[in-house]
Parts: C-alpha cells; sequence; structure tokens
C-alpha cells in the first residue's frame, strides 16, 4: 500500500475536487483511487488541475493572485494586503545551496515582522527590498543557529537605516540547555556581550532605538497563549512546541484578518499545531527529515507523514514547506503532491524570495 501511495505521489497529479466537476473526469489510474480511499478525499483530473498543479513547482519568483478558487473566494473579504516573503528556505547546512531560516510578513506594502534570523537571512532581508526600520518585530522560533545568528548582523546592518522606533525582539524562555530570549540578546549585544560595540542597542535611549526583548514562557499553550499587540494591524500569538531539548514556539501573526503560522522546528509531539493554525491564511510547515529518519531527528522534527496530517487536519488555506534540507529534499515533490491531495488550498514548496500574496491585492 506504501509503494501504490509513493507511485501515486511520485507519478500521477492529484488535487481534491474542490469545486472541480470530477462526473467529467477522465479514466482515473488505480493508484489514484487508492490514494483517494488512503485519504478520504475525492480526486479528480482535469486541465485546471494541471494548471494548478505547475503552480506547485513554480520557485522563486514573485508569486501575485493564484489560480481562481473557490476557497479563496470566501476568504477575499477578510484577508487582504499581505504576503509573506521566504528570506531563507533551508536549515543549517553549509552545502544545501539554501539560505537559513526567515520570511518577512509585508502588510500593506511593508515589512513588519520578521519570522526568524537564520543565516544568512539578512542579506536575503536586503534583496527582499525590505526597509529594516518598517519592522514593528523581529519573532523568533528558538535561537539554533539556523534561526537565530544574524541577529547582531541586522542589528549593525541597521545603522545604516533610518530606523528611529523602537524594536521588540519576541523569543521563547530558556531552560538548562538554551538561553532566555533576553539572555541571548545580552550575550551577543548586552554591555558584557559578545557584540558589546552596539550595546547601545540594547540600552533605553542610548540610540536612534532600543531594542526590547521578551521571552516567552515555556508554559504557552492552545488553551493559554503568549498574546502581543505588536500595532493597530498586527497582533501575533504563540504556543510552546517540542523541539528535542531546545525551547521552541510556534508563532502567529494577524494581520488584516490574516492569519499566518510558523511551526518553526517542532516534532509536534504534543500534537497541537493542527488546531494552533485551524483555518489560517497561510501555514509553514518545517520539512528537515524523511520518514526513514532515526529517533533523535524524529525528536527534533515532524516527519513528512505528519506533515500531511497536520496540513489537513488544520484546514489551512495555503501551505508552505519549508526549512528543507539534503535529507528532505529528495522527498519533497512527492510530499508536495500527497499534501496537495489532502489540503484545501494551495501548497508550496520553499525557495529564496518566493513571495506568497494572500487574499486579494
Ligand atoms: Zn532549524
Ligand atoms: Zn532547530
Amino acid at each position: 500500500m506504501k509503494a501504490l501511495l509513493l507511485f501515486a505521489n511520485r507519478y500521477t497529479r492529484v488535487h481534491k475536487a474542490n469545486g472541480h466537476n470530477c462526473t467529467s473526469e477522465l479514466r482515473v489510474p488505480l493508484a489514484r483511487r487508492v490514494v483517494s480511499a488512503l485519504i478520504g478525499a475525492t480526486v479528480c483530473l482535469s486541465p485546471s488541475v494541471f494548471a494548478h498543479n505547475s503552480y506547485l513547482h513554480t520557485n522563486g519568483e514573485q508569486i501575485s493572485s493564484p489560480v481562481s478558487h473557490s476557497s479563496e473566494e470566501s476568504i477575499a473579504p477578510t484577508c487582504h494586503d499581505v504576503s509573506l516573503q521566504v528570506l531563507g528556505s533551508g536549515g543549517p547546512e553549509l552545502d544545501d545551496g539554501r539560505t537559513s531560516s526567515g520570511y518577512v510578513v509585508w502588510v500593506e506594502g511593508k515589512a513588519r515582522v520578521l519570522v526568524d534570523a537564520g543565516s544568512g537571512s539578512s542579506v536575503q532581508f536586503g534583496a527582499s527590498g525590505a526597509q529594516f526600520a518598517d519592522l514593528s518585530a523581529i519573532l523568533l522560533t528558538h535561537l539554533h543557529t539556523d534561526h537565530a545568528a544574524d541577529l547582531p548582523s541586522y542589528v549593525k546592518g541597521s545603522f545604516f537605516t533610518s530606523r528611529d522606533s523602537d524594536l521588540a525582539l519576541l523569543g521563547p524562555d530558556g531552560n538548562g540547555v538554551m538561553p532566555s530570549t533576553s539572555a541571548y540578546l545580552n550575550t551577543l549585544l548586552g554591555q558584557d556581550g559578545a557584540y558589546r560595540y552596539l550595546s547601545s542597542y540594547t540600552q533605553k535611549a542610548q540610540d536612534d532605538y532600543t531594542i526590547y526583548p521578551t521571552s516567552v514562557s515555556l508554559n504557552a499553550s492552545l488553551s493559554s497563549p503568549f498574546v502581543s499587540t505588536l500595532s493597530e494591524t498586527v497582533t501575533v500569538e504563540a504556543i510552546s512546541v517540542h523541539h528535542g531539548p531546545i525551547p521552541a514556539v510556534a508563532w502567529k501573526v494577524k494581520a488584516n484578518g490574516c492569519t499566518l503560522v510558523f511551526s518553526g522546528d517542532t516534532n509536534d509531539k504534543s500534537n497541537t499545531l493542527s488546531a494552533f493554525a485551524a483555518s489560517a491564511d497561510l501555514l509553514v510547515l518545517n520539512n528537515a527529515i524523511d520518514d526513514n529518519a532515526g529517533v533523535v531527528a524524529r525528536n527534533l522534527h515532524m516527519t513528512p507523514k505528519q506533515i500531511i496530517a497536520i496540513a489537513k487536519a488544520s484546514g489551512a488555506k495555503r501551505v508552505l514547506l519549508s526549512h528543507i534540507m539534503k535529507r528532505s529534499e529528495p522527498g519533497l515533490a512527492a510530499l508536495l503532491e500527497a499534501v496537495s491531495v489532502v489540503a484545501p488550498g494551495r501548497v508550496y514548496g520553499a525557495k529564496e524570495l518566493m513571495n506568497i500574496t494572500l487574499g486579494k491585492e
């Protein structure tokens, strides 16, 4: 059965019916009917489906309004003028050809939130055209280098920008393995920090702006999430997620009626991601391992099978698979296909600088 599913994923293009007229469908290969039975979803094949699936493989280009889609039309009135741009689609590897994690949430044409600050993301930030002065906050999912190492680079780079308003830095609290986000900032940029020459940015009224850190409680949960209002248009929420021994949080950004959820690195041990991301306009899931990963990797990351299940259960309107590593890249195309079968909306494989528009422009 597993082999058939893999076959179906690799060699057929399938898509949940979603308004397509399946009665006019051509013959459906056996493998596809098996997929349908496995996931309990109706699948059909039509020219428009091929158009849709070619969209799945759009890489590195500006993505504007997707092909007309019934579920998107229903959300258009509330979610508008927001997009998500990928700065880094990779993990910590040196030779994967990808930048480490980083995402910009654009609201009404301005870069308002930076999610993760992984290695190299500051270079892509400049390439995206984002202005550091426009950021309301930097959100860190956790403090692994591929998610947080560029923080000093952003701060130093900001010297050459027009930023003059304070900046919020939000990330997880610490434990015996990792410092809290506040301690991380202080260790790097405090008066006794490694980059103490930049400490004026962490001391009140000592420079053009001050960075104010907040460490999110590791007890933040679905029933009691961390919540912070960043501005009139942007609110963020976080829940603690399991990433082996590393304190980690999943972030939710709400802006202009749009909801974006970032899993960060996690194995979703507490099985909370799908509820946290329920009906989100965009769900970013980290695809760092394959289904054959060992115990240690599975304690840190979601397997592709989990990703499919989370995407389906969440009902997210768009799913972006990111944090691609050399061990997960070979299975990415098949995983994108499989998620497209179960998820109600668009599915994307992340590439540097791709920009996904939410709602109507
Ligand atoms: Zn990572
Ligand atoms: Zn990590």
